[in-house]
């Protein structure tokens, strides 16, 4: 069974038909990891599942915009951010200065990268959480619960905090830092706090000592319990988390025994899930580009990214290599599955076909022709060849606008993969001269004999030329590979290239002519 039909399921037999709150989020310190994408798929495929299995749900996505800023991006000026750190990500500038804050400026980029992906979660930022009122019964029973809070970090994640530590983070009321700042005391109202210059070592206090009320936005409860009462405050019936934070031991089970033993609320069903890696690397989002939802999602039409971030079993890791095969091949696999579901097929990879397009059109998914990308990448690399004309051929049928259609947007990707991360051996130019080459006599006794086919033949189909191909090889002797790599030598000055017959045949036959005789003199 597909993963999120399976997931759906057993979710459905233990919490029934809903409503059903989906929760994720994400906190705004800078350009977003496509990792972040993973949770965001996986989140709105579980919710499409639900809806299917006659579950009612509604998915939110929590823009954090309510952490302290507690490291730099590098890509960002320090000596213009130093004086910002430890202020919430609200409170900080934009680095365009015309986003509203610096949490908006990199969510902008980064919903546009969900709407792209049509996931459609509900938005709300922790802020407003946080200033409506709803984290203040947690605060207050986090406060008052400090002791058993304490405890559980001690049993389940081995840390000690102090005796006196109170799990909350004010926001100074003088210099406006939520990152710097130690609570002394809470009286049931009021919490007295101390702003302190050396709390933590990526941000420098005040010294200011107030007393505030921690309630109505004024005050952060730690990430942990934090991450607990918002599943109270929003009333979550199902969310997962990256691999990182499902350890044993590890966030998830800390929050997971204080909203139970503190908070006295029913956990999430968890939906724990496998990193997507780029290049091998979980790359953090302070590192530069390469690797961030924007890049990755600039590379696919919706549906191809969608297969990208749910084409993987959730407890299986993704490793995408923007530099290597991943981009065409995830297309190839893309095709591959749309033909499957095209004929009929019914099982876990047509249903995947299914999830790669959006619930409206799942029942009745319009069928184009999809000319394979690697092949597209070849063709749009040549000059004076008629694009339609090529993949009417490989279609072996008349394009409908459909069609025609999605070759055009097919073929907006190709370009920008081959102006970007494709690899070299994919691309080529045409020597418009004879390049520097040398080749071995039976090479060139190839190349002549090749030359005499075109010189004979006025029309050449790309069969043709392959079968003479072919031919040539086995009169002459000539090991494929020395054959071969004579003819892109002469074209491209390289040693591979596209299918060499269809290659030819659409060169223009005079070109390629006069560059055989040459070459074969
Ligand atoms: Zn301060």
């Amino acid at each position: 069974m597909f993963w999120a039909d399976k997931i759906a399921q057993e979710i459905k037999e233990k919490r029934g038909d809903g409503p059903l709150i989906i929760r994720d989020e994400k906190t705004m310190s800078g350009r977003v990891h496509i990792g972040s994408m993973r949770g965001v798929a996986i989140h709105g495929a579980v919710g499409e599942a639900l809806t299917e299995h006659g579950v009612d749900n509604e998915y939110y996505y929590e823009i954090n915009d309510f952490d302290p800023m507690d490291g730099l991006p590098a890509y960002l000026d320090e000596k213009e951010y130093e004086q910002h750190m430890g202020k919430q990500l609200k409170d900080v500038p934009a680095p365009d200065g015309k986003a509203k804050n610096y949490a908006e400026y990199f969510a902008n980029e980064f919903l546009e990268v969900i709407a792209k992906s049509g996931y459609t979660p509900k938005y709300y930022r922790a802020s407003e959480l946080y200033e409506s009122g709803k984290m203040d019964p947690y605060i207050k029973m986090a406060l008052e619960g400090a002791d058993k809070i304490r405890d559980i970090y001690k049993k389940i994640s081995g840390s000690d905090k102090p005796e006196d530590w109170l799990p909350l983070n004010v926001r100074c009321e003088k210099c406006g830092k939520i990152g710097t700042t130690k609570v002394t005391s809470f009286d049931g109202g009021e919490v007295e706090y101390t702003c302190h210059e050396d709390l933590v070592d990526w941000a420098k206090g005040c010294g200011h000592q107030g007393k505030v009320s921690p309630f109505g936005g004024n005050a952060k409860l730690p990430w942990k319990p934090e991450w607990a009462a918002k599943w109270g405050a929003m009333n979550v019936s199902v969310e997962g988390a990256g691999k990182d934070h499902s350890t044993r031991g590890g966030s998830r089970d800390v929050a997971n025994a204080i909203a139970t033993e503190v908070f006295n609320i029913e956990i999430p069903f968890d939906v724990p899930y496998e990193f997507f890696l780029v290049g091998g690397k979980k790359m953090s989002s302070s590192k530069g580009s390469g690797s961030t939802s924007k890049d990755i999602s600039d590379l696919f039409p919706q549906e191809v990214f969608r297969l990208a971030l749910i084409g993987k079993d959730i407890n299986k890791q993704i490793n995408f290599e923007p530099e290597g095969e991943t981009v065409p091949t995830l297309y190839d696999q893309y095709d591959k599955i749309a033909l499957a579901h095209e004929s009929g097929e019914e099982d876990d990879f047509t249903r995947l076909y299914e999830y790669c397009q959006l619930p409206e059109v799942r029942k009745d998914i319009p069928k184009a022709f999809l000319p394979r990308f690697s092949q597209l990448a070849y063709i749009s690399q040549m000059p004076h060849v008629d694009l339609e004309e090529q993949v009417k051929e490989m279609k072996e049928a008349e394009l409908t606008d459909l069609d025609k259609e999605t070759l055009k947007n097919r073929l907006e990707y190709v370009k920008y993969w081959l102006s970007t991360y494709a690899p070299e051996r994919y691309k080529f130019e045409i020597q418009e001269s004879m390049p520097e080459v040398s080749l071995s006599d039976l090479q060139k006794k190839a190349l002549a004999t090749l030359a005499d086919f075109v010189k004979e033949n006025d029309e050449i189909t790309g069969q043709m030329m392959h079968e003479n191909l072919h031919a040539i090889k086995e009169e002459l002797e000539i090991e494929p590979r020395e054959f071969f790599t004579a003819i892109y030598n002469i074209f491209l000055n390289k040693d591979s290239g596209p299918k060499a017959g269809w290659f030819l045949s659409v060169l223009e036959r005079d070109f390629v002519l006069k560059r055989l005789e040459e070459a074969g003199k």
